[in-house]
């Protein structure tokens, strides 16, 4: 009888950090790039475009990767001092059907996410907000798709008239927080910006406001973030 050979034993991928390292960041990252070497225009929309790009891997293989270009949006978590949530329905043709979001639109050419934010607020809802504090940017689909959503948290509204697009149609709603996150939790919202939105809020009022969002802690915090990102 021949021995039977031991199956060969995979080396075994040790993790690089032992604790956070933002992208880029670590030593070795750079050896992960990709090197872009063309790029051509496929489509051409009123949204976004789509272009093919032509990249060098690390290895030195050639690839190819379509892309959306896309200009960049905001989104907002309007909460007031009672700890509800300002959120709209809407049709959205690409599902069919009516979703739940928090009130967002894309950017202009050039335009500062900021005042984009308040300039959504008020389109939308008609809400006027005495501090603006970004909470956070997501990519939204890192894969395909260079589009970054920039979350604000308003708070100290006041309201006045919407006045949305001419070809935008929506119902706006006002939600206890806690009601919104269960929602979320539930499954009853799909939109990825409004999730995450939840979600953050939802930790955010946990950590600096065990009592709840109306808590002093917090306003303390969203005023002097709001500062920061006007100056
Ligand atoms: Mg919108």
């Amino acid at each position: 009888m021949t021995p039977i050979d031991p199956i060969p034993e995979e080396p075994i991928l040790e993790p690089e950090a032992h604790g956070f390292v933002r992208g880029g960041d670590a030593a070795l990252d750079p050896t992960l790039a990709e090197t872009i070497v063309g790029e051509q225009p496929l489509f051409s929309g009123l949204i976004f475009n789509v272009a093919r790009i032509d990249a060098t891997l690390p290895s030195g293989a050639p690839a190819q990767r379509d892309i959306v270009r896309h200009p960049g949006a905001v989104a907002v978590l309007a909460v007031t001092e009672h700890g509800e949530i300002y959120l709209v329905r809407q049709y959205r043709v690409a599902l069919d059907r009516v979703t739940v979001e928090i009130p967002a639109g894309k950017l202009d050419p050039g335009e500062d996410p900021l005042a984009a934010a308040r300039r959504e607020l008020a389109e939308e809802t008609g809400l006027e907000a005495a501090s603006m504090a970004r909470i956070l940017t997501i990519a939204t689909s890192v894969g395909f798709s260079d589009e970054l959503i920039h979350l604000y948290l308003a708070t100290g509204l006041t309201r006045g008239a919407a006045h949305p697009d001419e070809d935008e149609f929506l119902n706006v709603d006002v939600v206890p927080v806690a009601d919104f996150v269960d929602a979320v939790l539930d499954g009853q919202v799909e939109d990825a910006k409004t999730v995450v939105g939840a979600l953050a809020l939802d930790a955010i009022s946990r950590r600096l406001a065990p009592s709840g969002l109306a808590d002093a802690a917090l306003d303390e915090v969203i005023v002097e973030e709001a500062l920061e990102d006007e100056a």
